[in-house]
Formats: C-alpha cells, sequence, structure tokens
C-alpha cells in the first residue's frame, strides 16, 4: 500500500512567530518522525507540501483546485490519499474536493489538528494516525474527514468548536467509523450521480447571506448588488425568511428572475429544508429559490462554486444543487 499525503498548511504544522501561529519551515522534516512511524503499520507515504503554505482561512476555489491537482499528479502511484489541512475551511474544501474528484477510485482522508505537531498533548499524531489508518484501510471511499477518533463524510462535516479535540460534526448523517480496538464502521452511504471530467475550480460569484431578524429590503438589495450568480441563503428553521418585512421576497425575487440562483439552506446545525412547510418559506419556493435539503452551507457554497466553474447558469444549476453528485445530500424520495 502507497499513500501519497498532500501537506496545504494549517495549525497541524504551524509554529509561533511574533504575529501568531504561521504555517513553519521545512515540511519535510516537520512530519518525517510521525510518517516514518506510521509507514510500519501502512507501507510507504510519500509526502508533496504545496506551495505557498496556508493558513485555511486564506483558501480560495484556487487553492482547492491545487490540491486536486496534487492529488490527480501521484494518483499513478498511490493507493490512497491523505490531506492535512487547516481546521477553519477543512469542510468547504472537502466538499470542494468531493465533486471533483467522483472518477477518483481511490480515498482521499483529510485531517488537521487542533495544536501543532509536537506541543505537548496536540492532537496531531492521533489524528494523522487516524488518517492513514482510515486511508490504509480498504472500507474509507470518496472524500472523508478524520479528526477527533471519527471519520466523518467531508461533504457532510461542519467545524463544530473552534477549541475542542473533537471538533468537526456531521449533522445530517453518523459517523462513517469511529476509531477504537478495532475500528467500528458504519455501512457505507449512497455515492451520488458523479461528474465525469470535471473542469477546474475557479473563483465565481458566490454570495453567502445569513438572516437576522429585521434585516429589511432595502438592506438585502444592496447586498445583492451587484447581481451574484448564486447566493447562498441561510434562512431560519426549515427555509423560512420574514416574509412580512415589506419587499423582501421581492427583491430575491427580483435577483432569480435575472439569473441569480438562489439556494436555501438552514441555520440550523440539524437542518432540513422543507420550503413548503410554512407561508414564509413557500413564499421562497413560489420566487423560484431552490431547497437545499439537508445540505450544509458549507457543502452548497462548494457546489454552486463547482458548478459555476463547470459553467452551468440558471435553470441548469439550479437543477444540479438539489441532486446529490457525490453523496452532500439525501435527494431520495421522501429523503430530507
Ligand atoms: N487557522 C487555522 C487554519 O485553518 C486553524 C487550524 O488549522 O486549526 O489553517
Amino acid at each position: 500500500m502507497h499513500i501519497h499525503v498532500t501537506y496545504t498548511g494549517g495549525t497541524i504544522g504551524m509554529v509561533d512567530s511574533p504575529r501568531g501561529l504561521v504555517p513553519g519551515a521545512d515540511p519535510q522534516g516537520r512530519f518525517d518522525t510521525v510518517l516514518k512511524e506510521a509507514e510500519q503499520r501502512v507501507g510507504s507515504i510519500s509526502l508533496t507540501a504545496l506551495s505557498p503554505l496556508i493558513d485555511s482561512s486564506d483558501a480560495t476555489p484556487e487553492s482547492w483546485q491545487r490540491i486536486i491537482d496534487d492529488l490527480r499528479a501521484g494518483a499513478s502511484d498511490a493507493d490512497a490519499f491523505v490531506v492535512l489541512h487547516g481546521t477553519d475551511t477543512m469542510a468547504h474544501t472537502c466538499a470542494a474536493l468531493s465533486y471533483a474528484l467522483t472518477g477518483l477510485d481511490r480515498p482521499v482522508v483529510v485531517t488537521g489538528s487542533q495544536l501543532p505537531l509536537g506541543v505537548v498533548g496536540s492532537d496531531a499524531a492521533p489524528n494523522i494516525a487516524g488518517a492513514l489508518h482510515a486511508a490504509a484501510s480498504r472500507r474509507a471511499q470518496g472524500v472523508s474527514l478524520f479528526f477527533g477518533h471519527r471519520l466523518l463524510a467531508g461533504n457532510r462535516a461542519v467545524k463544530a468548536s473552534s477549541w475542542a479535540f473533537d471538533a468537526f460534526d456531521s449533522p445530517a448523517v453518523a459517523p462513517l467509523a469511529r476509531a477504537g480496538a478495532p475500528w467500528r464502521w458504519a455501512p457505507a452511504p449512497p455515492r451520488g450521480a458523479g461528474w465525469p471530467d470535471p473542469r477546474p475550480y475557479t473563483r465565481q460569484d458566490v454570495v453567502v447571506i445569513d438572516l437576522a431578524p429585521g434585516i429589511t429590503a432595502a438592506r438585502l438589495e444592496a447586498m445583492l448588488t451587484p447581481r451574484p450568480d448564486a447566493v447562498i441563503l441561510r434562512a431560519f428553521g426549515v427555509g423560512n425568511i420574514p416574509d412580512g418585512e415589506p419587499g423582501l421576497t421581492d427583491v430575491l425575487a427580483g435577483a432569480i428572475g435575472t439569473g441569480t440562483t438562489v439556494v436555501v439552506t438552514s441555520q440550523c446545525h440539524h437542518g432540513e429544508v422543507r420550503l413548503g412547510r410554512y407561508a414564509s418559506g413557500d413564499a421562497l419556493a413560489r420566487a423560484g429559490a431552490v431547497g437545499g435539503a439537508d445540505m450544509t452551507p458549507e457543502a452548497a457554497y462548494a457546489k454552486a462554486v463547482f458548478l459555476l466553474s463547470q459553467g452551468l447558469r440558471g435553470a441548469e444549476l439550479a437543477a444540479w444543487m438539489g441532486r446529490s453528485i457525490a453523496g452532500e445530500l439525501d435527494d431520495r424520495p421522501g429523503g430530507a
């Protein structure tokens, strides 16, 4: 078994500086001991460090593409992949990789840590060991995220804690596996329709809008000017908006009418959008918004960027937002 590791940056490899934590020099040396030790259990391991190494709060669709290119370049030799990544936007990256890599028949496991490798009490070494174990298991599929003893579906994950060692959750679906002696695996989840030969990610005009009580039509209009290609609306509960606020729904209907795709997700940790359940959500459906089912806002954002990068717009884009590409939502009839 040969595992290729792509190191992208993040706390896991950071060192102290007068400005706070920054990616450290000599990545090969930094991970050498932990990877050498793991080689005895999983086989051979190679490592590439992307340049520049970044704090994942600086990640962009171009950074997602750099990771994809590195994985594809290693695909002729590797049986499985591990990506070392910062936690702040790990969920976005996992979702982005999942859409672009449905054609890769080998698992990709993404991990990071809350404390840098080498710091006393750090979660970095156990997370790397767990990610390598999952990658080598011959049970992991697609893109998953290992953190704090659990393997989660990458495009279902959310960062739930800025400090805890079990920093990630996948609120809509059960963990894929729990580390232990032995590991406990759940049945493999549905995989989605796939996307053969995707075009590279490029930056797109997608805006995420979080509703709050008291938002006015004028403020929403300003947020949507000039018109973006897509909006990920983080609405209340099952996908409700303040429909009683004069002009608010009209602003969204106007944006949809001029070609903006509006995707409704929920602010709830356990969110399942059902636009017809209340009049305030029904208004959104009548305006032409798409319900994001049980998709996380992170997965919805990365998906809109993916589909726009493929050249989709309008009705075609809206239809794919509601259809599972890589298991990111439950699109079965009677599902979420
Ligand atoms: N800011 C860091 C990053 O996302 C946080 C982390 O890695 O935990 O790169």
